[in-house]
């Protein structure tokens, strides 16, 4: 006999990766307790739990809007429940049970097993490494440390989620295996700092003894490196990834500036010869490596003299994949508390459409020298007529897609298929089944 389920609850994440992991884990322990749950759902549900995040201002804003989009929800009592977890919640709790006290409960970071409780439900410990997907079934994350010991000038989130703490290695082996169990070919690990893995636990790097182990398992497909770290990076790991197959050949590297002034103010621990070199490094070691990164222009005291070196830099280094953030000042972070923000946001705003204009057509050449080439694609959903996939060089949400019209053959979401490129555009690809 179908017993009915308990309530609704609807989880809505906010911010990055690492939420959405969290999110997945709490889902399951509120469907193994029998809530319907939803995930980003637009359909009633009488519990709502919004994951927030408190990165930077934009991103605080976007969490501020949500809460106050269900207030009124809340208000009129059409939602009997709203519970608000996550970073924001973490960093400005007493302030946000003071302005928008009509929320039932605020949650830091590591409290899901209260929240679980707060909700009604019994917090189960079997569950801890088992999640209810919300990504395509065929890719998931698998985050591997929690918090940062870096002390990067700019930055909020050691204050947030404090030290580094890593996984042990047979748990995110026993997660990966449930993962695979569920259909998950491609996993993409992610942390706030991927390189400083088993420092804390193990007293030396552990990422290649990590991704060594991983790829082991039977049917992953991919394994994919997000968020390392450019100083005293762990060269071990390049010689792993150079052994395995199935260890895509891309790696995510936030280097944020390159003049050595910025980076000594940025407190990033590396020179600008030293970040030359590192890039130098995997150009040679990994001919065909897709290194993705991420830059920070108007930091305090960046003059036009520095920001012409990220120029040159970014020209030199060609990266495939690039992003750009303004600086943003954060209450309480080293570059709060010793600079002052005079860069405007104008200039701001200038350098990093310079920046991307650049990025644009080095993106361009790069996708138009492979033209004619055969990759090996996944195909992540269907628009219209075509198909969306990615090579192994690109990640979910972030990177390039390949687009793909295939009239005769219909092609299955998660399989793997042999693609010609035909087409180049500014960042993503055409091509046809080979
Ligand atoms: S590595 Fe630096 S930028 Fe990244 S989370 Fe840690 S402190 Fe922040």
């Amino acid at each position: 006999m179908k017993t009915k389920a308990l309530k609704t609850v609807n989880i809505i994440t906010l911010g990055c990766s690492k939420n959405l992991v969290d999110s997945e884990s709490l889902l399951r322990q509120l469907e193994s307790n029998g809530y319907k749950v939803l995930h980003d759902s637009n359909q009633p549900a009488e519990i709502v739990v919004i994951n927030t995040c408190g990165f930077i201002n934009d991103a605080k804003q976007e969490s501020i809007e949500t809460i106050l989009q269900f207030e009124n929800l809340r208000k009129s009592k059409k939602i009997e429940k709203l519970f608000v977890f996550g970073c924001l919640s973490e960093r400005y709790k007493e302030e946000l049970e003071t302005e928008i006290p009509v929320v039932d409960q605020y949650f830091g970071v590591y409290n899901i097993k209260e929240l679980v409780e707060s909700i009604g439900a019994h917090y189960k410990n079997e569950l801890v490494g088992e999640r209810h997907l919300t990504t395509p079934k065929h890719y998931a994350y698998l985050k591997i440390s929690e918090g940062c010991d870096r002390t990067c000038s700019f930055c909020a989130i050691p204050l947030i989620k404090g030290k580094h703490k890593s996984r042990p290695i047979e748990e995110l082996v026993s997660e990966s295996k449930f993962l695979i169990s569920k259909g998950v070919k491609e996993i993409i690990l992610i942390a706030q700092d991927l390189s400083y893995y088993g420092i804390d636990l193990y007293k030396k790097f552990a990422l290649a003894e990590l991704i060594d182990k991983l790829s082991d398992l039977k049917g992953l497909k991919w394994l994919r490196l997000h968020y390392t770290f450019p100083a005293k990076f762990p060269m071990d790991v390049i010689d792993i990834m150079k052994s395995k197959t199935n260890i895509c050949k891309y790696l995510d590297i936030p280097v944020q500036h390159i003049s050595d002034k910025l980076l000594q103010n940025m407190r990033r621990g590396i020179t600008k010869q030293q970040t030359y070199d590192l890039i130098d490094f995997f150009r040679k070691e990994i001919p065909d490596m897709t290194l993705r990164t991420t830059l920070l222009v108007g930091h305090p005291g960046e003059t036009d003299e520095d920001f012409n070196e990220l120029i040159e830099f970014v020209r030199y280094a060609k990266f495939e994949r690039l992003g750009v953030f303004t600086y943003s000042e954060e209450e309480n972070t080293y570059s709060a508390k010793h600079f002052k923000d005079d860069i405007p946001f104008s200039i701001k705003q200038a350098r990093m459409d310079e920046i991307m204009e650049v990025q644009r057509e080095i993106s361009n050449s790069l996708n138009t020298n492979k033209i004619g080439k055969v990759f090996k694609v996944i195909i992540d959903r269907k628009e219209g007529d075509y198909y969306v996939g990615r090579t192994e060089y690109d990640s979910p949400d972030v990177d390039n897609e390949v687009i793909i019209k295939s009239e005769k053959k219909k092609l299955r979401l998660g399989n793997f298929y042999k693609v010609k490129i035909t087409g180049a555009e500014d960042f993503d690809l055409i091509g046809e089944l080979n």
